[in-house]
């Protein structure tokens, strides 16, 4: 090995001892962005009306409420309220135990008596990622429907709205506002991965962008080395997804999960966005009959995506934790254990250019047609 074989040689082990004692920045040696050239790659455009990409588009929805009934959950580190909006009464049954109590006793039932609801109760957890607007924006127009029978760009969803009125809808809009009040350019519909990038996972304090699996490393996404906080996480910064379920950190996951232990709804999604076409994820650490019954959803919902010539992924396969890198049990996961639904995230495209690329109005019937495949397929098990 001559001089500068060597000298390359020790510049590499250098390198590779750098990158594993200081894991968050291996993966963004070449891409920073600073705040400025974050805002100033935010395309100059008019949003639609019926586009919900912030807080003050939520609120003006919440506060004109006719039909449905509005509460406030908890208040987050920023301060600010999360909303839980409701349709359909609540019908009270019996509720002996906690689930995984009654599941130790072996009779679901114990824990609520769902078979004795005439209605399915159906629950919408908005973005616990803060940009992941896509279905703040399903979930206003959602809510719009159930109000109107129309939907924000005043398009007539009156079947949707009477699968609405079979069930109880139990609906948070933002699951992390101070994630979405960080968050402005209010769309990346159009934008890139490195966007996605920086308002979702954000900046470590040299401007180099947050990447997965990271981002996920550090939590919560405090400290010295934190540049900008990404919308990925409250004001404290604590990413609702991963909280500390059994000890939490944040007021947003034990909100959220505190509805459904009251409610003991018969399906739950966790809404969220990414690149990529629509899909539904597989749930991880819930039973196998649990996997099957959302893949069926999943099949019955990309049938519906199909049919409206939208895209979509193929179905999960159904299979037990395991492998070098077993799934995280995640705010969906937690969401089975505390009330035995049916519970699944589902991705939506952002409709990025170098990503799945879709419009503004096909995100919000992609939106949709999640919502009606939830809707129908609870109520076909009804009947
Ligand atoms: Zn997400």
């Amino acid at each position: 090995m001559d001089r500068r074989a060597s000298g390359q040689a020790i510049i590499l082990v250098v390198f590779l001892l750098s990158t594993a004692l200081f894991p968050t920045h291996a993966d963004a040696a070449a891409e920073r962005m600073t705040h400025a050239e974050a805002k100033a790659r935010i395309p100059e455009r008019p949003l639609p009306d019926f586009w919900v990409g912030d807080l003050k588009g939520l609120a003006l929805h919440v506060d004109g409420l006719k039909r449905g009934i509005a509460s406030m959950l908890c208040v987050t580190p920023g301060g600010r309220p999360i909303h839980l909006v409701s349709y359909g009464q609540k019908e009270n049954v019996a509720h002996l135990a906690n689930y995984n109590s009654a599941i130790g006793g072996r009779e679901p039932s114990a824990y609520m008596d769902k078979a004795a609801r005439k209605k399915p109760v159906v629950f919408f957890v908005g973005p616990v990622h803060g940009h992941e607007v896509e279905a703040l924006t399903g979930l206003v127009n959602l809510i719009q429907i159930m109000e109107t029978g129309k939907d924000l760009r005043g398009k007539d969803q009156t079947s949707l709205r009477q699968l609405g009125d079979r069930c109880r809808l139990m609906i948070v809009p933002a699951g992390n506002p101070d994630g979405t009040a960080r968050f402005e350019p209010r769309a990346l519909e159009g934008m890139t991965g490195d966007d996605l990038r920086f308002w979702g996972q954000g900046t470590w304090k040299d401007d180099t962008l947050c990447g997965w699996p990271q981002v996920k490393r550090q939590h919560p996404m405090t400290g010295e080395n934190v540049g900008f906080l990404g919308c990925y996480f409250d004001d404290a910064g604590i990413n609702p997804m991963h909280d500390e379920f059994f000890t939490p950190m944040g007021p947003e996951a034990p909100a959220i999960l505190k509805i459904a232990r009251e409610e003991g709804p018969d399906l739950v999604v966790s809404l969220h966005s990414h690149e990529s076409e629509p899909a539904l994820l597989r749930p991880a650490y819930v039973p196998a009959e649990v996997q099957q019954d959302i893949r069926l959803l999943a099949e019955e919902c990309y049938a519906l995506l199909d049919k409206r010539n939208l895209p979509h992924d193929s179905p999960f396969e159904v299979r037990a934790e395991g492998g070098r890198n077993p799934d995280s049990f995640n705010l969906t996961s937690a969401l089975y254990h505390i009330c035995g639904a049916g519970s699944f995230t589902f991705e939506c495209p952002h409709g990025l250019r170098d990503g799945c690329q879709v419009t503004l109005e096909q995100i919000l019937d992609i939106q949709l047609a999640l919502y009606e495949a939830m809707l129908r397929h609870e109520i076909d098990k009804k009947r």
